[in-house]
């Protein structure tokens, strides 16, 4: 197997659909990922044959660890992991934090953060030296603009750019492990009324998912350039 393999999580639809096109075209063999089949099938299907199925729902321990052996059995190691697969819990966005449910931020901490950090532990140890990491987070992540409302997504969003740090401290093989903000996206999360297309941000994540050895790890980006945590 000559080809680098990229998996994407969450790529039937939205970021996670046009990164998996984009690493596709740039010569990766991807392994779309999602947890529904049938939509995931249809998914790779229309990106052509650099393009993979497997299933995956970030939140089942089990189908981490299937992923994992399929990789190890099937190619023997990995180069890309993107952390695309999020969830945007609606509900909470005018009740106080004083009354938030909190099974809204445990759900959200499940599939934003849970869910990427069990995939880091599982797949770690496959990908490759020169090897890169992309989680895909958000501004309402950021804790030097943080603002009141959709308290899940927003907590779980600074968690997981925490866990990047963290991984990026810890993980000393050469794997760049970065955080990106796609920017306001038309997605089904983003709605229609969103600034950028999911093309547009998808560009950010696969910029971070193919930087050169002298790129950079451990940070937080939009539109390639550095934000504040
Ligand atoms: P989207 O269109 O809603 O897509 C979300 C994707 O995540 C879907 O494929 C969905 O699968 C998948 N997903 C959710 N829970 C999952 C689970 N447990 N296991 C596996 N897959 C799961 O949203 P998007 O805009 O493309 O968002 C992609 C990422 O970008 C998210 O992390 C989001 O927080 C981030 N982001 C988006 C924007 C924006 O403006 N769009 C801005 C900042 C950050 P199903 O089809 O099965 O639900």
């Amino acid at each position: 197997m000559t080809k680098k393999i990229a998996v994407v999580t969450g790529g039937n639809r939205g970021l996670g659909f046009e990164t998996s096109k984009l690493l596709a075209e740039k010569g990766f063999l991807v392994l779309l990922t999602s947890r529904d089949s049938a939509l995931g099938e249809k998914a790779a299907k229309k990106l052509g044959d650099n393009v993979i199925y497997h299933q995956l729902d970030v939140t089942d321990e089990d189908d981490i660890n299937n992923l994992a052996h399929f990789i190890k059995k099937t190619y023997g190691k990995l180069h890309v992991l993107v952390n695309n697969a999020g969830i945007f819990l609606k509900n909470n966005s005018k009740t106080n934090i004083t009354k938030t449910d909190i099974e809204i931020i445990k759900d959200s901490m499940e599939t934003n953060v849970y869910g990427p950090i069990r995939l880091m532990q599982a797949l770690i140890p496959l990908i490759d030296k020169d090897g890169r990491i992309v989680n895909v987070s958000s501004g309402m992540g950021c804790l030097s603009e943080m603002e009141g409302g959709h308290h899940g997504y927003r907590i779980s969003k600074t968690a997981l750019n925490a866990a990047t740090k963290i991984f990026s401290q810890e993980v000393k093989n050469g794997i760049k492990i970065n955080a990106v903000c796609p920017g306001w996206c038309k997605t089904r999360m983003g709605g229609r009324s969103a600034t950028r297309s999911a093309e547009k941000g998808a560009e950010g994540i696969v910029w971070l998912a193919t930087l050169p050895k002298s790129g950079p790890t451990g940070g937080f980006f939009r539109d390639k350039k550095r934000i504040k945590w």
